[in-house]
């Protein structure tokens, strides 16, 4: 007993702490697009929870088209028996605008310190990032993952470049600890939006299989965004 085996590594025993990913957006409605990058990074990164998280007053862009207990329905149906994606509707709880920053606070108060937080943000969104309420606080909360398209620009805004060579790791599975870095993850979207949908189906089309069957179920069932709403 005590003999060391240099083959197992030390801390084999212990228990790896918990890796959650946050996807914050309007889901109106939500779509394959959003559905597949959000596996893919969840199975990439091995997280043990990817949670879509539905706002309901975006400061950064117009009123969504349906209510936010149709987005967050729309969410439940997408992601049902599909984990490790789930959602958190914690946004459409608060009667004030969906800061990040508050999400996150409240999400750290419910979990372990070491629990590690991946921030999922578009490679537009990241750009954007400086116009957020108390964004220099993000990264004391969590990581963030910005997902980029190979065919997209990657010159950052001159606010982000300290940040980014401070920061910045080339590799999302070296990320370290429960906040603090960036990394890159690169992805080809599927070329599908929530806009496109909308207009689909205000035009009369079909947007089978541009959304799971069950969210599209759900809108038929509701008569969301036909011409008439
Ligand atoms: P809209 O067309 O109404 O602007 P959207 O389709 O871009 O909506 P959002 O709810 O704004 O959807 O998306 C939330 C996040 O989901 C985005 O910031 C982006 O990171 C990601 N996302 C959106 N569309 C795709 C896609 N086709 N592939 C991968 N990720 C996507």
């Amino acid at each position: 007993m005590g003999d060391f085996d240099p083959s197992v590594p030390v801390n084999a025993s212990a228990p790896r702490c918990r890796r959650i990913g946050v996807l914050g957006g309007t889901f109106d409605p939500v779509h394959i697009g959003h559905l597949r990058g959000a596996l893919e990074v969840a199975e990439s990164l091995a997280l043990d929870e990817l949670r879509l998280v539905p706002s309901a007053r975006p400061p950064h862009r117009d009123t969504p088209q349906v209510s936010a207990k149709d987005r967050l329905a729309m969410v439940e149906c997408a992601v049902a028996g599909v984990a490790p994606l789930v959602v958190d509707d914690r946004e459409l709880q608060r009667d004030k605008p969906s800061y990040t920053i508050d999400t996150l606070e409240s999400m750290r108060a419910e979990m372990a310190d070491e629990t590690q937080v991946f921030l999922l943000l578009g490679w537009d969104a990241f750009c954007g990032l400086p116009t957020w309420h108390r964004w220099e606080e993000l990264l004391q909360h969590c990581h963030i993952l910005v997902l980029q398209r190979p065919d997209a620009d990657s010159e950052p805004p001159d606010a982000l470049r300290n940040l980014l060579a401070a920061r910045s790791v080339s590799d999302p599975l070296a990320l370290k600890g429960p906040s603090g870095q960036i990394a890159f993850v690169w992805q080809t979207p599927l070329a599908v939006s929530a806009t496109q949908i909308r207009q689909l189906l205000a035009s009369g089309k079909s947007v089978r299989f541009l959304v799971p069957d069950a969210v599209l179920a759900y809108i038929e069932a509701h008569g969301l965004y036909r011409a008439s709403n």
